[in-house]
């Protein structure tokens, strides 16, 4: 008789994170960033897909599925109570030389935008989710496992209005991580 192993206790899971993503025009601009990095040979390593770029909001990690719609009430009350838009701007190229990350930084960090992340991680951790207590540093991560000598001055910044952000499923696959959005809540305008 076969026992239940990790892969079938797998399938009960996901790994999924809250996120804003750019809108076209800044994820256009943004890919096109990450395209001059790997062109110029400015940084080596591993390319974040234009498709995949986002600034995470809350990583909660692996939860049970019949845990996703705890998750999707804690963000619709959050939407429910108002939770405002605001304006991100990426002004300028950084490095993490110990993660070996290479990230868009937001200049101005908006005060709705950690008011949502403190909302998220109060209701998570409320509704019994326990999350990573290392304070939240926004940033749009560009390139994974990079070495870089130079990295390229922005000659604007890449701005966009963030209108919703999402819960999204990681998947790993052989083709690196792979994200579906679960379900989306909007931000007051
Ligand atoms: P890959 O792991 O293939 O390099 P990835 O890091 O984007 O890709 P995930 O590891 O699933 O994919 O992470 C999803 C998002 O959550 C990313 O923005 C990642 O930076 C962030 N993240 C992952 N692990 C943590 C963590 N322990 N704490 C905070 N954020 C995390
Ligand atoms: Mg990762």
């Amino acid at each position: 008789m076969r026992t239940k192993d990790s892969t079938e206790i797998g399938r009960r899971t996901a790994r999924v994170f809250f996120a804003i993503w750019p809108d076209s025009n800044a994820q256009r601009q943004l890919g096109g960033l990450v395209k001059r990095l790997q062109l110029e040979a400015l940084c080596g390593g591993r390319k974040t897909k234009a498709e995949n770029i986002h600034l995470t909001l809350v990583f909660v990690g692996e939860v049970e599925i019949d845990k996703l719609e705890i998750l999707c009430r804690v963000a619709k009350e959050i939407r429910d109570s108002g939770a405002r838009a605001f304006d991100l701007v990426v002004e300028k190229i950084c490095y993490w030389k110990h993660k070996g990350i290479v990230y868009g930084e937001i200049g101005r960090i908006p005060q709705e935008l950690m008011s949502l992340v403190t909302a998220l991680q109060d209701g998570l951790s409320h509704a019994g989710f326990s999350l990573e207590q290392r304070a939240y540093r926004p940033h749009i991560t560009l390139m994974r496992d990079a070495s870089c000598q130079t990295l390229p001055e922005l000659t604007e910044p890449i701005a966009w209005r963030a209108c919703e952000w999402v819960l999204v499923k990681s998947e790993q696959t052989s083709d690196g991580s792979v994200y579906v959005p679960v379900d989306r809540w909007s931000l007051d305008s």
